[in-house]
């Protein structure tokens, strides 16, 4: 009998927006305004439309107010910079986001550095990942800090635990490692170019895919009772012409052998979602 659980990212994402809503309804009369969340999207990618849209969505549900800005994929970096500084300024204005990927010709970095790192919603401002990295209060990172808040939530301790992290980009994998290490769990971090990448993962007690690949983490690489969080997001084949989303791990086969599992959709691209707006709330409680 396969004793696996899924851990439940969608149901957890709703609960925490609820525990946000009641904290912004407790703090309204004091502060006599809402939190508010500014994203700044630039071009017309798709992909960023749904996730922009799905954001400024679950900012209404909580009582967030969105002060959006889209600008066309031709906008110059005066003009972002001119944005981000006025918004920096903005007392309405709590966190802000700049949605990734810019155009080519706009340099996300030198744009990121702009941010007030107060109103990182996505802290992934240089001070907020240093803070990290010394293990001082600041906003995290939104992906890592969801993967976090599932562990928490099903009383899963990383302390002494073996994780591997399979990934290492400063979106995902590289803070990863820094939150699991800052809960005190024995951290290795894996990429393209690790040697016998099978064997490694093989002894994580913790798995946590960011890879981008797709069901690239499979049955035979998985410790029995692993515990295995699918970061990964991939566009694959339905076979019926059109389209379904796959994480990094296989996983109807894994789910044989994990104790518990992240599914894809379903795991952690909601809580990425409810971090953010944890983010904005915390940085408007301040
Ligand atoms: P990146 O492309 O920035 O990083 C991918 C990482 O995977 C790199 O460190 C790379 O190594 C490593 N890698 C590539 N191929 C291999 C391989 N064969 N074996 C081991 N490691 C490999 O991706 P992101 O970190 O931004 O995203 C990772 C995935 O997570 C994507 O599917 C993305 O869509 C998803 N994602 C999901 C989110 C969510 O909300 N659930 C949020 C953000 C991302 P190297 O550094 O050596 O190149």
């Amino acid at each position: 009998m396969d004793t696996t659980r899924i851990l439940d990212g969608k149901a957890l994402a709703k609960t925490v927006q609820s525990r946000l809503r009641s904290q912004i309804e407790a703090a309204l009369p004091q502060r006599n305004r809402p939190p508010g969340l500014a994203v700044i999207r630039v071009g017309d990618d798709p992909a960023s439309a749904v996730y922009v849209r799905n954001k400024e969505r679950a900012c209404e549900r909580v009582g967030i107010a969105s002060f959006g800005q889209h600008f066309p994929a031709t906008a110059t970096a005066a003009e972002i910079s001119a944005k981000i500084q006025e918004l920096n300024d903005d007392e309405r204005v709590d966190g802000i986001l700049l949605q990734l990927p810019l155009p080519a010709h706009l340099d996300a970095v030198a744009l990121l550095l702009q941010l007030d790192p107060d109103k990182d919603a996505d802290g992934l401002h240089p001070i907020n990942l240093g803070r990290l990295t010394r293990g001082e209060a600041g906003l995290r990172s939104c992906t890592p800090a969801g993967v976090m808040e599932v562990l928490k939530a099903y009383n899963i301790d990383p302390s002494g635990k073996n994780a591997v992290v399979v990934g290492r980009s400063i979106l995902v994998g590289k803070p990863m490692a820094l939150m699991l290490l800052e809960a005190n769990a024995t951290v290795t971090v894996a990429h393209s170019r690790t040697q016998n990448l099978a064997d490694v993962v093989a002894a994580a007690d913790i798995i946590v895919a960011a890879v981008g690949r797709p069901e690239m983490i499979t049955a035979d690489m998985v410790k029995p009772g692993a515990v295995v969080i699918d970061v990964g997001i991939n566009r694959v084949g339905d076979g019926a012409g059109g389209y379904k989303l796959v994480g990094d791990v296989a996983f109807e086969e894994v789910f044989e052998k994990a104790a518990w599992i992240t599914p894809v959709p379903g795991g952690i691209g909601p809580m990425t979602v409810a971090m953010l707006l944890k983010n904005t709330v915390e940085a408007y409680l301040r």
